[in-house]
């Protein structure tokens, strides 16, 4: 028996808790994984490990959550996924640190506060676009699933009644076929203090399931990206051009289509990190500190026909059902690899404070356990991930996740990702419309999920090992399965946000990296000509 373990811990299993709300997705993979379901007649009310559910938890459940236990959800992120907050602090850090660095948020007003605003700038934009039109969508503020969106060009045609934001309608989205898509980007918080966002490196891309068109703005089918909304369409089943049937692709697919258009999926990739980080950063400093959580998000990121990507909003408790095929490959590896994550963490902890269930509790630490249970399982443990990095059979191309630094080039990652950050193609500018080439301009590099993390390879020989620092300070893993590590992404990053945040630091470092790349796209560009 370890020496760190309590009596009889050991033999225990992993116990997860679990409401009505919580997707059925998570409690199979749990169980597949060795875990036992909660039941209260059967056990102590504090025999738990973790706690899964769609809701937010108490103030005091969040208080009262003891060392082996982990919640799904951290107090505070509401501040992100409801969309008018999310705006509020978007435009707050604006105003901090500069307009144009926030300026993937699509001008937004929120309802009723800023309708003098709105009324102002759409007068404004009326008179300078002369007879063109321009394009507003208003959305409740506090639903999801597309329910009570409207789109609309002539201010008389909107209607609101309770809260909601009236945002500028991105009228070029990057179109597959002629179809608008957005795309569903999984993103896990384990902490708050310190920062620490992961990203998954596979995802899904949702369909418009008709062709898009601005001559009818009433059509949802056409300008709304939401399954909900399109599994109900005549469309859905339709083999439709470039898309298929169905209104899903996995990130992975999406990519790959974007490569044999010769565009630079790689540096899409990184401008989606830097969207990610630069939203969690707003509310970073203002969420109440609390151990034993995380929060996996869903950002919803519309890419434009300049590649340019938007951020529509940011999901609580992103939807789990499993739906089609691109659902089932895509989300039962994400909860895997949410587990496998939070178990790192909860490794991490425990070496740092000597915590679990030492006092003789009830309670089994989720550290010690959970390694994959070295059964029949489908999915590597963690010290099986150390040697394993290549993985997924799914319809989509296979995909080796790729770690690069483009802080640094002495990195662990397969050399060829650096230098697959080619320069755009100008036809690529274009949405691609018609049908793709046969085959990507590197073929070689088909299989490689554009995915890059943008932390420093510090001890990556030990693989997902934790590496302790001269100072004593833990690093965490860089990754867990298909999660990679974007932030902290340097040492500066990392001694900005420990012992408190400091964010114009992190900013200027954002800056600086943005700048490297730039200039490396411009070198390639002047290398090419
Ligand atoms: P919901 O929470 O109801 O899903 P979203 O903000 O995600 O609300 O919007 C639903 C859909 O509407 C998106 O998936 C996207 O297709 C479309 N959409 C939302 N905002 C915009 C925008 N500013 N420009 C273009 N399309 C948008």
């Amino acid at each position: 028996m370890a020496k760190d373990e309590p009596p009889g811990a050991s033999l225990k299993p992993l116990v997860f808790r679990v409401d009505e709300t919580t997707p059925e997705v998570v409690q199979s993979v749990l169980l597949e994984r060795g875990w036992s379901k909660f039941d209260q007649h059967e056990r102590n009310v504090e025999d738990w490990n973790l706690y899964w559910r769609t809701s937010s938890f108490r103030m005091a459940e969040h208080a009262n959550v003891k060392p082996w236990q982990c919640l799904n959800h951290h107090p505070g992120t509401t501040r992100l996924t409801r969309k008018d907050l999310l705006a509020k602090h978007l435009q707050h850090m604006g105003r901090l640190y500069g307009t144009p660095l926030y300026a993937f948020l699509p001008a937004t007003f929120v309802m009723p506060s800023d309708y003098s605003k709105f009324v102002a700038q759409y007068f404004k934009e009326k008179q300078a676009l002369d007879a063109k039109l321009s394009y507003w969508i208003c959305k409740p503020a506090e639903l999801s699933r597309g329910r009570g969106i409207i789109i609309f060009s002539d201010i008389k045609n909107l209607i609101f009644a309770d809260t909601c934001i009236i945002q500028k309608y991105i009228c070029n989205p990057l179109l597959v076929g002629r179809y608008k898509c957005d795309l569903r980007v999984y993103v896990c918080v384990t902490g708050f203090k310190p920062l620490t966002i992961y990203i998954y490196q596979e995802g899904l891309v949702r369909f418009a399931t008709e062709k898009f068109d601005l001559g009818d703005l009433g059509n949802s089918y056409a300008h709304l990206t939401n399954s909900s909304i399109n599994r109900s369409g005549a469309s859905y089943e339709k083999i439709k051009e470039v898309v298929g049937s169905g209104c899903k692709w996995t990130l992975s697919r999406f990519f790959s289509y974007l490569r044999s258009w010769d565009v630079d999926d790689l540096l899409l990739w990184q401008k989606i990190n830097r969207v990610v980080i630069l939203t969690v950063l707003a509310i970073a400093p203002s969420v109440p500190f609390a151990a034993n959580c995380f929060e996996l998000f869903g950002f919803d990121i519309l890419i434009d026909d300049n590649l340019k990507p938007w951020l529509l909003e940011v999901n609580y408790s992103p939807g789990l059902s499993l739906d089609c095929s691109a659902d089932v490959s895509v989300k039962r590896r994400l909860i895997h690899d949410t587990i496998e994550l939070i178990h790192l963490h909860s490794l991490r902890n425990e070496r740092k404070e000597s915590c679990g269930a030492a006092d003789g509790s009830p309670g089994v630490s989720l550290a010690g356990k959970d390694r994959g249970q070295g059964s029949n399982l489908p999915y590597e443990s963690f010290s099986q991930l150390r040697s394993r990095r290549a993985f997924s059979k799914d319809e989509t191309p296979v995909k080796k996740v790729v770690t690069t630094c483009p802080e640094n080039r002495h990195t662990c990652q397969p050399r060829e990702a650096l230098s697959r950050q080619k320069e755009v193609h100008p036809s690529a500018r274009e949405p691609p419309k018609a049908k793709p080439k046969a085959r990507a301009r590197h073929p070689a590099l088909n299989t490689l999920i554009p995915c890059v993390s943008l932390i420093q390879p510090r001890g990556r020989e030990k693989g997902l090992s934790l590496h302790i620092q001269p100072d004593s300070s833990w690093v965490p893993g860089p990754q867990a399965g298909n999660f990679v590590l974007i932030f902290p992404f340097n040492e500066a990053t990392f001694g900005a946000s420990r012992n408190g945040l400091n964010v114009r630091r992190i900013i200027q470092e954002l800056q600086k990296l943005m700048h490297k790349q730039c200039s490396q796209v411009a070198e390639k560009k002047i290398k090419r000509k």
